[in-house]
């Protein structure tokens, strides 16, 4: 259209129109946070529509030389020769700092400035007439409205700001590129890992991870090569990061993968986490020695079953809640009898390996949940037996005094066996709401008394009728 239109003030204002277009069209752009290189497709395709032609490129200048964004070369053109002769068109034109018409007029190079500084230069291809001084300088407000947003995306790259930011965050930030070479490194990266951003910018990722973290990275890399996909994206992995000194940390990494200046960049994100570490591994210390002191205080132990304390507990908690439900609860006393003249006749370690095979032989009469069998002190136990009345607890009751029997641990100062026995009392209650458990353990004990008194080697029930009954017990 410019170089169909021959009259200037035609063109100019055709130019001036298409202009706003194209400002809008960028502002429009940016400001919905696409990237700059759309921005800078969005330039050269706006340049290419203004203009007429069908080709051209836009050098995004960085360093000495240009390098080329995009390009929108006809099929029909043989491809080499055209960027060839695109980029020297380029390169003579940021060298100069003018615009350039090739000889033959059919490509012309457009630097763009802001003052004496060319942040790009714009290469297209003739439109239908070819190149002509006067329709290039017509061309200025694009070319300088290309300019600021060229500078624009140069200055987001690489501000100051930017630097000054990615230099003072505490984490650490490594940038490397799809082979795994590492491109930047920040201060906090360079002092997690002790070395300095130069020893390992150009070197694979890997120098920074100890195995098997390096060989990860190979295979993530190799998978990338191969399918295109960057698996090795993530957010919060922890690994192992490996400093110069060759000392191990470990790390919580992520990694994004972005387009710069349309290639793959991949960002990690690291930070040091060993003191993380130390403190969960302090909690989880301080909740397994909480755990195994619990676990001490409320276990006997001589025997390691449950001691009185953790019986009293289990005891006030079962009785409460037959209580709320009006359920009944049960209690078990044991003695062994003639215990003390076994301690004399086959010494007192003797006594203790007895008093542990009689322990274990009585728990293991009660696996259900919420039952709880207990050293209640000496040669006594204790169970208590949730849900069971006296019918039931009796039962149990004869069980754990034939287990303890059956044990048949030889006893030749028991005036009552051959071997050690035990003499049980038993009481049940379904305990009213004033009901106290020790009521239930003065009943328990008194059926046991009984027992003794009644010759030992047996089980003797609460007597029905007897304290609790007025508390709402048996
Ligand atoms: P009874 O049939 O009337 O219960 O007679 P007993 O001898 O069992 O009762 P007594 O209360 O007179 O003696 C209990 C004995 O239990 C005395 C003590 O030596 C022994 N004993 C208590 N605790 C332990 C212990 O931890 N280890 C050993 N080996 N013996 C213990
Ligand atoms: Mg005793
Ligand atoms: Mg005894």
């Amino acid at each position: 259209m410019v170089a169909t239109n021959p009259n200037p003030q035609d063109r100019e204002l055709a130019w001036c129109r298409s202009l706003l277009e194209a400002i809008t069209a960028i502002q429009q752009q940016l400001q919905s946070g696409t990237r700059h290189s759309e921005s800078i497709s969005c330039i050269l395709a706006k340049a290419l529509e203004l203009t007429g032609c069908a080709a051209g490129m836009l050098a995004n200048v960085s360093g000495e030389e240009p390098c080329r964004l995009t390009e929108t070369v006809p099929e029909a053109l043989p491809r080499e020769e055209t960027l060839a002769a695109y980029d020297e068109c380029a390169r003579v034109a940021l060298q100069s700092g003018q615009h350039l018409i090739s000889s033959d007029g059919n490509i012309t190079a457009l630097p763009l400035r802001i003052g004496n500084v060319v942040h790009g230069v714009l290469v297209l291809s003739a439109p239908p007439v070819p190149w002509a001084d006067d329709l290039i300088v017509s061309m200025a407000p694009f070319a300088g409205m290309a300019a600021a947003v060229l500078r624009q995306f140069q200055e987001d790259l690489s501000a100051s700001q930017v630097e000054l930011v990615f230099d003072n965050l505490a984490d650490g930030i490594l940038t490397a590129n799809g082979d795994g070479r590492i491109e930047s490194m920040n201060a906090a990266a360079e002092q997690m890992f002790g070395y300095n951003a130069d020893e390992v910018v150009g070197n694979s990722v890997r120098m920074l991870l100890p195995e098997p973290y390096a060989r990860r990275h190979d295979e993530y890399l190799a998978r990338y090569r191969e399918t295109g996909v960057a698996t090795i994206i993530g957010y919060g992995r922890e690994l192992d990061g490996q400093c110069k000194d060759g000392s191990v940390f470990p790390m919580d990494v992520s990694v994004s993968q972005i387009e710069m200046q349309g290639r793959d960049v991949f960002v990690m994100i690291t930070r040091d986490i060993t003191e993380h570490k130390v403190q969960q591994q302090m909690v989880e210390l301080e909740r397994a020695n909480s755990q195994t002191l619990e676990l001490l205080v409320r276990i006997d132990a001589l025997t390691g079953i449950a001691n009185r304390r953790h019986f009293d507990e289990a005891l006030t908690t079962e009785v409460r809640r037959a209580a709320r439900d009006q359920d009944p609860v049960s209690l078990i006393f044991c003695d062994i009898d003639f215990f003390k003249a076994f301690n004399d006749r086959y010494g007192h370690l003797a006594g203790d390996k007895a008093l542990k095979s009689v322990a274990q032989a009585i728990e293991s009469c009660f696996q259900r949940a919420g039952e709880l069998a207990a050293r209640y002190g000496g040669e006594e136990f204790a169970v208590v037996i949730p849900g069971a009345d006296l019918t039931a607890a009796a039962k149990l009751a004869e069980m754990v005094h034939e287990r303890v029997s059956e044990l048949s641990i030889p006893h030749g100062t028991s005036r009552v066996a051959d071997h050690i026995t035990i003499s049980v009392g038993v009481a049940s209650a379904v305990p009213g709401p004033h009901f106290d458990a020790t009521q239930l353990v003065e009943e328990a004990d008194r059926a046991l008394y009984r027992a003794k008194g009644a010759g030992r080697h047996r089980v003797e029930l609460a007597k029905p009728g007897g304290d609790l009954s007025k508390v709402g017990g048996i």
